[in-house]
């Protein structure tokens, strides 16, 4: 597909998968809503609640240990262990659940151009926060972030959630949403930059091929199990992917 038909397929599957969830949305602030220390009349808002040395009142609270906090995730709201809580992720009963995502927040960030982390509008290039299967299939499960946004994600993720293995940043100019039977998935363009940690740090060569290696296999049954084609196809796109790999062993830095 030429490259106008391939924006205007991208545009059309996102304005579609967004509008069901928007309707229901109905009101802009309900989504994305001022940050708690930003009530109009009350001391200037965020910005005159802001330290001098640029650290907001917000992050007094920041959990020890974490990366440092990107500047547009400091009017985010704290949980009660002073992690930042994301946009994307569920609420129940209040309480942030990490693991599983707010969909209808989701669509609303796709709709309105919002990163899905801090909720402020993203610009030309988006940031995916995905694991090495995914650099294989090129889909995520979130919609894009600012570069900073998803680095602070992939490096503060093991910390939060014990996560092992690697993860990516891929950064991009272009994606698709596209309406799965589980809910939206973001099919990602060619990488302009793509960016790996491991226990939050950058990973090296070494450590991105352990850590691909171990989500082959998965992959190559599912293939087997379908066709010799999917598993010649699955060959392409696992080459494909190797080429975005951290170019040498010792090349591990923040
Ligand atoms: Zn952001």
């Amino acid at each position: 597909m030429n490259t106008i038909g391939y924006l205007g397929s991208a545009t059309l599957a996102l304005g579609c998968a967004a509008y069901a969830a928007i309707a229901s949305a109905k009101r802009f602030e309900r989504i994305f809503p001022a940050p708690a220390n930003d009530v109009p009349g009350t001391h200037g808002g965020a910005a005159a609640a802001r330290l001098p040395h640029g650290v907001s009142m917000t992050a007094m609270a920041l959990r020890q240990g974490l990366p440092e906090l990107p500047q547009r995730m400091r009017a985010l709201p704290l949980d009660s262990r002073g992690y930042p809580v994301p946009v994307f992720a569920q609420r129940d009963s209040g309480v942030p659940d990490y693991r599983r995502c707010d969909s209808e927040k989701l669509a609303a960030c796709v709709y309105y151009k919002r990163c899905c982390v801090c909720g402020e509008p993203v610009g030309q290039y988006k940031a995916f926060m995905i694991d090495a299967l995914s650099a294989v299939t090129r889909t995520s499960l979130l919609p894009p972030a600012h570069i900073e946004c998803a680095k602070f994600v992939a490096k503060a993720c093991p910390v939060i959630e014990q996560r092992v293995g690697v993860s990516l940043v891929w950064v991009t100019r272009a994606y698709e949403a596209l309406q799965h039977e589980s809910g939206l998935i973001f099919r990602m363009a060619e990488a302009e930059q793509t960016c790996w940690y491991i226990n939050g740090r950058r990973a090296n060569r070494d450590e991105v091929r352990s850590s691909f290696e171990d989500s082959l296999p998965a992959l190559y049954d599912a293939a087997h199990a379908k066709s010799e084609a999917a598993v010649f196809e699955l060959d392409t796109m696992v080459a494909r992917a190797t080429r975005y790999f951290p170019a040498h062993s010792a090349a591990a830095f923040r």
